[in-house]
């Protein structure tokens, strides 16, 4: 079923850029292979670029705002999450729309080296890197080895997969407790276990490997040192089909639950130069070692002056946006550029890196109540605003959040020149924004921020579960707020 028919005329994207190789496509039109705010967010790139977008959604995202953006959308099926999840009607959907290219986003089949296959198949440009690096580094102790192999230094583990709960046993007394018990295919946090002796690694085994299943349909585990308190600093990279490959510096992901990320900075505010130019260079030797190419994250740890590899991204990341806001480079855009077989448009003496980034991932979950998912209607929502600041997010006002995807509903992400700014401004603009309906974790990510030891700028991993009395924030209404609430209330009684 289609709706929503053309509002911008396709352009034919600037021909005078072609590469002297010649593998140069114009690329006229996208499907997006996604939903939510990474399809609004490539929506963006591709009016900018004189690209037609197209979105795809399911019945629960008939109202959803990436298909109000897009030039055209359709349906790909009733069910939530089927069509979202099927490579072969994407792509023959991609195919019957005329498009050139599809984007797959973050999530959902971003990381599913089929779909990349399904596309060269077809003729329809797959924007990332090729199925082959996508299987190489979508199963970690292939990517282990892949980095070993480069001389980038890995967390200590086992060089492979474990068959079973014996091998399991003797390889954890080798490497030495903690252990993190992991999902060769994880991602997203999940399918990750520490395991502190003989007995608990007994005992989440099997369970590890159930969720692994379920989540990833891959029972295959493996065992890496736990690192104890590290910082995750993660460096992002694009390469192009000419083998360049440079990156645009750091994030410090540090602040995580649960193994997932919440809030998100760049530059790193704890790396000295000499780390910060360490890291970069070894995330391009990563890249190079496996011929990568369009974006992509190297994953790292960081603990008492040692640096270890844990896991290659090969898609988009949802925390891209601070490293465009610090480097002035456009992520997306480049990925489509790259996509066309175009150079990089920058060379890596030219980038530079200004100011500092918080990303908070907005999740409608209730910090006070073990962070338990608020799905539910956006009774009101107001976007905050003025200098260095900027939201991705495709919610709005009356809008209902559908239970079946992720409860993360916005990226609120600020910029200022210092950190101490920065996190001042993320202060205020937490405060500027109006999200209503469904409970956030807005409140929560301010006491975050008023917090000395984040202020120092000096935290590790275990930061949020250390810290656990930064959920009793009390929300009080200010009274001027709470005047005007009085005020509206009368005035809609009153029929004024
Ligand atoms: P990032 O690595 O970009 O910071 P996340 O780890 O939060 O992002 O993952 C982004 C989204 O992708 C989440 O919805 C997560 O559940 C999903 N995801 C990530 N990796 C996988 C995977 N291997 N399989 C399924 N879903 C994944
Ligand atoms: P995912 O694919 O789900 O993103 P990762 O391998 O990137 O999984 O790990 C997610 C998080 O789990 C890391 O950011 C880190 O906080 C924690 N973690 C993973 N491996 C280790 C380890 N070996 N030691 C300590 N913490 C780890
Ligand atoms: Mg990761």
């Amino acid at each position: 079923m289609k709706h929503l028919v053309t509002r911008r005329p396709g352009t034919s994207g600037s021909k005078t850029q072609q590469s002297a190789q010649g593998n140069f496509q114009v690329i006229k039109k996208i499907l997006i292979a996604n939903r939510g705010e990474i399809a609004v967010r490539i929506v963006r790139a591709c009016a900018e670029m004189g690209i037609r977008s197209v979105a795809v959604y399911s019945d629960a995202d008939r109202h959803a705002l990436h298909v109000k953006r897009a030039d055209e959308a359709h349906s790909i099926g009733a069910e939530p999450l089927a069509g979202y999840l099927n490579p072969r009607k994407l792509v023959n959907l991609a195919v019957e729309t005329g498009c050139d290219a599809l984007h797959p986003g973050y999530g959902f089949l971003s990381e599913n080296a089929e779909l990349a296959d399904i596309c060269a198949e077809r003729g329809v440009k797959f924007i990332g890197p090729s199925a082959e690096v996508i299987r190489r580094m979508g199963d970690k102790t292939e990517a282990r080895r892949s980095m070993i192999k480069a001389g980038v230094p890995v967390t200590p583990g086992t060089e492979g997969n474990v068959a079973d709960i014996a091998e399991a046993l003797t390889e954890g007394d080798r490497i030495g407790y903690p252990v993190m018990l992991k999902a060769t295919s994880g991602g997203g946090g999940r399918g990750i276990r520490r395991c502190n002796s003989r007995e608990e690694l007994e005992h989440a085994f099997p369970r590890v490997i159930s969720e692994a299943t379920k989540a990833f349909g891959s029972a295959q585990v493996f065992l890496e040192k736990c690192i104890v308190n590290p910082k995750h600093i993660e460096a992002q990279i694009l390469g192009d089909s000419f083998g360049n490959v440079v990156h645009l510096f750091e994030r410090d992901c540090s602040i995580q639950r649960r193994n997932q990320k919440l809030i998100e900075i760049a530059p790193s505010p704890q790396l000295t130069p000499e780390q910060r130019a360490y890291i970069g260079d070894l995330s391009v030797r990563a890249a190079k070692a496996v011929g990568y190419e369009n974006a992509g994250t190297v994953e790292f740890l960081l603990a008492e002056g040692e640096v270890y590899f844990m896991e290659m991204n090969t898609r988009v990341q949802v925390e891209h946006t601070i490293t465009e806001e610090i480097t002035g480079i456009d992520i997306v855009r480049e990925q489509i550029r790259i996509a066309s077989g175009l150079p990089l448009s920058v060379k890596q003496e030219d980038i530079q890196h200004r100011g500092f980034a918080l990303q908070f991932r907005i999740n409608a979950e209730d910090p006070k109540n073990n962070f338990l998912p608020s799905f539910g209607k956006i009774t009101r929502y107001y976007a905050p605003g003025g200098p260095g600041v900027r939201t991705d997010t495709a919610i709005y006002t009356g809008y209902t959040i559908p239970p079946f995807y992720d409860s993360m509903c916005l990226k609120l992400v600020v910029w200022a020149l210092t950190w101490e700014e920065a996190m001042d401004r993320g202060l205020r603009a937490l405060d500027d924004m109006r999200l209503q309906g469904v409970k956030t974790t807005a409140a929560y990510y301010q006491e975050i921020l008023r917090n000395p030891e984040f202020r120092s700028g000096q935290f590790n991993t275990s930061f949020v579960e250390s810290h656990p009395e930064l959920t009793n924030y009390s929300i009080k209404r200010k009274p001027e707020e709470l005047a005007l609430a009085i005020a509206a209330a009368i005035a809609a009684h009153a029929g004024l």
